[in-house]
C-alpha cells in the first residue's frame, strides 16, 4: 500500500501500458503529472477506477490539419475547436497542425496568425510543424532559424501541387538550413510532373471519375521521389521524415536507406491500412469521399505497410487529418458532381477514428503488441518530434492518458463522430478497442461518451529538438 495523499486524482486497478512494457499498477497524478506509480495507491483525493481497462498514454497525433487557411473555395471543415474535441473523444491527447506559410507576410507574422486561431480554442494541448511553400534568402537566413531556435523546428515540404512544390535546388537549401539549425525536414514525396502527365492523359481520354485520382498518381511516383527525398538528404548530410507513406514501394525505398544506416524516418496512416483503390470506385461521386494523397492502394499493399511497422521501416501512424466535407460547395463538391477527380480536394478526416483502426487492425487482429500500438501512437511521435512531457505514462510526464477497453465492439458512423465533417470514410466500420475515459494533463476530459472539456484549455508546447536530429548530432560526434 502507498500512501498517496498528497495526490489529486488515483487511476485504480488498471493495467498499464507503455511502449516496453504492461504491468499492473495505480497511476498517482499531482499537479497534472504522473508523481506515483504503485501496486496500490489509497487514500488520493479523486479515484478513477480503471477496473477491466487498460491505462495507456493519450494518443500524440503528429499529423492533422486544422483551421488551415481556404484554399481558393474549399474551407477546412475543422477549426481548433472541433478538431481538438474530436481527438480526445478518440483518446488523443495531442496534436500537431500545421502553421501555413502565408503570402505577404513573415513566417513569424504566420506563425502568430495560427496562434491567434488556436488560442481559446483548443481543448488539448498542441504543437505547430511549419510549411514551407516558397523560400527566400531572407526565409532561409533569418526567420527559419529564429523560429527554429523558438522551438518551431519541424517543417513539411512538398515535391507535388502547383502552389506548393519545391525544386531538388530549393529542398536541399532547406535541408542545409535544418541541418544547421537543429530542425527536421517532412516530405511530401510524389513526383509533380508525372501526376501532371498522367492526368492529363487521362483527362484527354475522357476518364475523369474520382476512381482516375489513384490512377493518376501510381506507386511509381511515390517511389520515385520518396527515393528522391531521401538522396537529397543524404547529399545534405542530415535526417529526413517521409510524411503519410501510402505506397508499398515508397516504405521499401526506406528500409533501403536505413540499411544503410541513412537518418531516415516515416509514418503511414489507417486510410493505407485500412482503405484501397477500390474505395475510390464507388458508385457516382461517392469515391471523392476517399481523394486523398498519395492515394489508397491495391489489395495487397495494407500488409506490406503493416510489416514495414512491425519491423519499424515506418515508426509513426498519424491521421493526416484534412477535413473538406462531401456534400458541399465548400468541400468534395467545389465543382459540382460532374468535377474531374483533378478539381476535387483532397484529403479525408480520421482524428477520431485513429486509435480504435489501429488497436482493431493492429492489436486485436494479431498484427502489432499493445506496446507497439503504444509506440506507433503516442510514444514515437512525442519523440520524433521533441515533445518531452507527452507520449508515455512515466514519473514527471504528463497525465495524458487513455482509459482504453481493449473488448469493446462498436460500429463507426459519422453521427457519433465529434468533427464538423459530414461523412467519415470508415462509416459501417466495425471496430474493437475504445476510449473510455481520456485525460488531459490529469483533467477527464472525455468519459463514456461525453466530452468533459472546456475549449480553450488546451495550452501550446514548444519543442524540444527532434529526436533524429538529436541522434544524427550524437552519431557525427
Ligand atoms: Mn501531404
Ligand atoms: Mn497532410
Amino acid at each position: 500500500m502507498n500512501d498517496g495523499s498528497e495526490m489529486d486524482l488515483v487511476i485504480r486497478g488498471g493495467t498499464v501500458v507503455t511502449a516496453s512494457d504492461t504491468f499492473r499498477a495505480d497511476v498517482g497524478i499531482r499537479d497534472g503529472r504522473v508523481a506515483l506509480l504503485a501496486e496500490t495507491i489509497t487514500g488520493a483525493r479523486e479515484t478513477l477506477d480503471a477496473g477491466g481497462l487498460m491505462v495507456l498514454p493519450g494518443g500524440v497525433d503528429a499529423h492533422c490539419h486544422l483551421a488551415q487557411p481556404p484554399k481558393g473555395k474549399v474551407e477546412y471543415a475543422d477549426d481548433f475547436e472541433s478538431g481538438t474535441l474530436s481527438a480526445l473523444a478518440g483518446g488523443t491527447t495531442t496534436v500537431m497542425p500545421f502553421a501555413l506559410q502565408l503570402p505577404d507576410m513573415s513566417l513569424r507574422e504566420s506563425v502568430d496568425d495560427y496562434h491567434g486561431k488556436a488560442n481559446g480554442k483548443a481543448a488539448i494541448d498542441y504543437a505547430f510543424h511549419l510549411i514551407l511553400n516558397k523560400t527566400t534568402p531572407q526565409i532561409l537566413g533569418q526567420e527559419l532559424p529564429a523560429l527554429i531556435r523558438d522551438g518551431y523546428n519541424s517543417f513539411k515540404i512538398f515535391m507535388t501541387y502547383d502552389d506548393f512544390r519545391l525544386d531538388d535546388r530549393e529542398i536541399l537549401e532547406i535541408l542545409a538550413v535544418a541541418g544547421r539549425e537543429g530542425g527536421l525536414v517532412m516530405v511530401h514525396a510524389e513526383n509533380h510532373h508525372c501526376i501532371q502527365w498522367m492526368s492529363d492523359e487521362l483527362l484527354a481520354a475522357g476518364k475523369k471519375e474520382p476512381k482516375y485520382h489513384a490512377t493518376s498518381r501510381p506507386m511509381a511516383v511515390e517511389r520515385e521521389a520518396t527515393h528522391r527525398a531521401i538522396s537529397l538528404a543524404e547529399v545534405a548530410g542530415v535526417p529526413v521524415f517521409l510524411v503519410h507513406v501510402s505506397a508499398r514501394e515508397a516504405a521499401e525505398q526506406i528500409a533501403w536507406a536505413r540499411e544503410r544506416d541513412l537518418p531516415v524516418y516515416g509514418e503511414t496512416c489507417p486510410q493505407y491500412l485500412c482503405l484501397s483503390e477500390e474505395d475510390l470506385d464507388r458508385p457516382g461521386f461517392e469515391g471523392a469521399k476517399f481523394i486523398c494523397s498519395p492515394p489508397p492502394r491495391d489489395a495487397a499493399n495494407p500488409a506490406a505497410l503493416w510489416r514495414a511497422l512491425q519491423l519499424g521501416t515506418l515508426q509513426l501512424v498519424s491521421s493526416d487529418h484534412s477535413p473538406t466535407r462531401f456534400d458541399d460547395p465548400k468541400g468534395k463538391k467545389v465543382g459540382g458532381t460532374d468535377a474531374p477527380f483533378t478539381k476535387v480536394p483532397n484529403g479525408i478526416p480520421g482524428l477520431e477514428t485513429r486509435l480504435s483502426l489501429i488497436w482493431s487492425e493492429g492489436v486485436t487482429a494479431g498484427r502489432i503488441t499493445a506496446n507497439q500500438f503504444v509506440d506507433l501512437t503516442a510514444t514515437a511521435p512525442a519523440k520524433m518530434y521533441g515533445l518531452t512531457q507527452k507520449g508515455r505514462i512515466a514519473i514527471g510526464a504528463d497525465a495524458d492518458i487513455v482509459l482504453w477497453d481493449p473488448e469493446r465492439r462498436t460500429t463507426i458512423k459519422n453521427e457519433d463522430q465529434h468533427h464538423n465533417m459530414d461523412y467519415t470514410p470508415y462509416e459501417g466500420f466495425e471496430v474493437t478497442g475504445w476510449p473510455v475515459t481520456t485525460l488531459s494533463r490529469g483533467e477527464v476530459v472525455w468519459q463514456d461518451g461525453a466530452i468533459t472539456a472546456e475549449p480553450g484549455r488546451g495550452r501550446f508546447i514548444v519543442c524540444d529538438t527532434p529526436g533524429p536530429v538529436v541522434q544524427a548530432a550524437n552519431r557525427s560526434g
